[in-house]
């Protein structure tokens, strides 16, 4: 599986994309090569923010973008410290200038912040209006916030949100992936990997991934994401400055999970108790 919908952007996207998350700390020309690699892979979808490196993440991305823009499923978000009416629209165009495009794909509230909603999604709207935007979402947000966006912008115009989801952290089943599912929106797994805490080899589950990747001569990481996007709707960002990581990335697509494999890895990595708030990090 390649691409899927992805919500109401009614677009069809790169089921596993890029994250750039801390992608200033590798060689500039390093981590360029390696964007453009996953683009050649399939991994059209690219997440960035305003916040990553303050700015230096997007300005990578608009290097690595150039010239193939109309390939790419660019995302970005705003800052909820930035989500004012006027703020949004300054801080789109901030991030339109670092990435040197005319538009992005779909624009983000990070998290919510001291501003109403009611004001980010006027501004949303507005500039998806202008064409400045071709969809918008929000991140982390748990259903009680996305009741209250969509009941403020309505059915259809929320395209995703993008939610901490990997083999450790599985909270987002409990509630978020089915409400998600049930309105038509996309869930976009960040820090699929665990961000620094991928399982060790070593370790109970690890075993579990280590045996399920060997039957299907994979690697551990490439389980993982296919565990992730075994759901319907939901995406993954793997955030990764190596070609050889991107390469091994984009191979996860074709990755088929077994009932089997996924009730045993189910086993391994509990869901555990619904947690009172959302995590995030
Ligand atoms: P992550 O993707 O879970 O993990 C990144 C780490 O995994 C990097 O050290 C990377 O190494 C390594 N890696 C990548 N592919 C690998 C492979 N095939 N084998 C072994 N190691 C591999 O962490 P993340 O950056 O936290 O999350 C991904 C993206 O989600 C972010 O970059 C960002 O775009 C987004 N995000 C969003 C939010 C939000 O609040 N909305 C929060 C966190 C993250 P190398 O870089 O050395 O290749």
């Amino acid at each position: 599986m390649q691409a899927r919908r992805f919500g109401a952007s009614g677009r069809d996207v790169s089921v596993i994309g890029q994250g750039t998350w801390y992608i200033e700390h590798a060689e500039r020309a390093v981590a360029v090569a390696a964007l453009r690699g996953g683009l050649d892979h399939g991994l059209t979808h690219i997440d960035t923010a305003e916040m990553y490196g303050s700015g230096q993440a997007e300005t990578i991305v608009g290097e690595a973008i150039a010239g193939r823009r109309d390939e790419v499923f660019l995302v970005s978000k705003v800052l909820p410290s930035n989500a004012s009416k006027v703020g949004t629209r300054r801080a789109l165009e901030a991030s339109l200038k670092r990435l040197k495009t005319d538009r992005l794909d779909c624009y983000l509230l990070h998290w919510r912040g001291q501003y109403k909603l009611s004001e980010t999604i006027e501004a949303f709207e507005d500039l998806k209006e202008e064409g400045k935007i071709l969809s918008w979402g929000v991140s982390n947000f748990d259903e009680e916030d996305l009741a209250e966006a969509m009941a403020i912008a309505g059915r259809g115009k929320i395209a995703c949100n993008q939610v901490l989801y990997h083999l450790g952290e599985r909270a987002i089943e409990h509630g978020v992936i089915p409400w998600c599912r049930q309105h038509d929106i996309a869930v976009v797994a960040y820090s699929p990997f665990g961000h620094s805490g991928f399982p060790a080899r070593n370790s109970k589950g690890g075993y579990v991934l280590a045996d399920i990747a060997k039957a299907h001569g994979a690697s551990l990481h490439q389980v993982a994401l296919a565990f992730l996007i075994r759901h319907p709707s939901v995406f993954a960002i793997p955030k990764a400055a190596r070609l050889m990581h991107v390469e091994e990335n984009a191979k996860a697509m074709n990755v088929e999970l077994s009932k089997d494999d996924i009730a045993r890895l189910e086993e391994a990595f509990p869901l555990g108790v619904r947690p009172r708030s959302l995590p995030m990090i």
